[in-house]
């Protein structure tokens, strides 16, 4: 199998002035993956500073209004700054400094890995510069002030649908640039090898957490695991511990206004393959081959390629995907903060959806757990215009 491949998906797909960037990234995170001082220092921070391990909780009560599985959270809304993405962003901050960069940039959509690196690069004394889309900036002040608060120089993009893929674009434009001194953190499991191998690992804290919490708590392993996929890091960071389980992955795509609208983000459902951002995967394409827009409640899932190792799981059938639509993540946004006290980032509901559909068809001992993400503070501005009648 050739390098950084998930069956016949991932790669390298990049102009050659990028490729000596990602050989030195490739090698100095073989380097860090080897040393034990570097895990030493990134469990550390993770506890100290993420506030980690978060709580697998029971949803008691929205498991008596299905009648059905048990309903496990995974609280990566609790992790410091609101999401997971920041178990990722310390990882890769913590890997440029053993680079001796001195500078940071990122892409972010929902604003939560730029919150996230804004965070971490303020903790570790790092230069940040994040690029979000002009649609992004707009439905996602209170990150975007949050970002600035904490250091970070936020950049507009204003080209394409100026959302996440065209921040993306800026972003590598800038690492190409300026990779002497630069790192480019990557919110997901996408693009080039190394990144959704790396992003992957750093992520998969999530997963080895939840199993251990879950044994504790029920002394056995779930049934299903359910997870949002945007470009694929919470679910892959879930899934990974159990990929050698007979534990059910269910990954869940934005619907948007519905696939037949084409207004929506399901890569899955509409089986399209290409190569964006360095990357071979399932990619939403026009007829003529040209990377479509996307559209999604969700700026955190509004993307048109998928992280490659999701493409492989499909093809394999390891994980299944579906999709949630608007109405429907709206609807399961408010049941959870309705009936559990807490409020879910949009993301995150669309998971929640798929456990609402799922719990009650089955069985009073089986088990889901689904992960939480990611908080809903960011996206109460959106809500509130869709939400009149409470
Ligand atoms: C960014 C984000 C996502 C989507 O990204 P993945 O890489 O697919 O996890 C999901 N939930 C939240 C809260 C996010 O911030």
């Amino acid at each position: 199998m050739s390098k950084g491949r998930f069956g016949k998906f991932g790669g390298q797909y990049v102009p050659e002035t990028l490729m000596p960037a990602l050989a030195e990234l490739e090698q100095a995170y073989a380097d860090a993956r080897a040393d034990t001082e570097f895990h030493r220092e990134f469990q550390e921070l993770l506890k100290k500073f993420v506030g980690r391990p978060t709580p697998l909780y029971f949803a008691k009560r929205l498991t008596e209004v299905c009648g059905g599985a048990k309903i496990y959270f995974k609280r990566e809304d609790l992790a410091h700054t609101g999401a997971h993405k920041i178990n990722n962003a310390l990882g890769q901050g913590l890997l440029a400094k053993r680079m001796n960069k001195t500078r940071i940039v990122a892409e972010t959509g929902a604003g939560q890995h730029g919150v996230a690196t804004a965070a971490t690069c303020a903790m570790l004394g790092l230069g940040c510069v994040v690029y979000m889309g002009t649609d992004d900036i707009a439905r996602q002040q209170p990150n975007v002030f949050r970002m600035k608060l904490l250091g970070a120089e936020v950049r507009e993009v204003n080209a394409g649908s100026r959302t996440l893929k065209d921040a993306i674009n800026e972003a590598l434009r800038d690492w190409v640039t300026n990779v002497r001194t630069t790192h480019y953190l990557l919110g997901s499991a996408l693009g080039p090898h190394p990144y959704p191998t790396m992003v992957r690992e750093f992520q998969s804290v999530i997963g080895r957490e939840a199993k251990q919490q879950i044994l504790d708590a029920e002394g056995k392993m779930p049934t299903t695991l359910i997870a949002c996929v945007g470009g694929g890091s919470n679910s892959i960071g879930l899934f990974d511990a159990f990929r050698d389980d007979e534990v059910e992955f269910i990954g869940v795509e934005a619907g948007g206004h519905g696939i037949e609208s084409g207004k929506h983000a399901a890569r899955f459902a509409e089986r399209g393959v290409g190569v964006l951002h360095g990357t071979y995967t399932y990619l939403l394409q026009s007829e003529d081959g040209q990377v479509r827009e996307t559209h999604s409640i969700s700026a955190g899932l509004d993307y048109p390629a998928v992280g490659p190792e999701h493409a492989e799981f499909f093809e394999t059938e390891r994980a299944g995907y579906t999709y949630a639509t608007d109405e429907e993540a709206l609807d399961a946004f408010q049941k959870i903060s309705h009936y559990e006290g807490i409020i879910p980032a949009l993301e995150s509901a669309h998971a929640v959806a798929e456990v609402l559909k799922r719990a009650p068809e089955m069985k009073r001992d089986e088990i889901v757990i689904v992960n939480l993400s990611g908080r809903g503070d960011k996206d109460l501005q959106t809500v509130m215009k869709e939400i009149s009648d409470l």
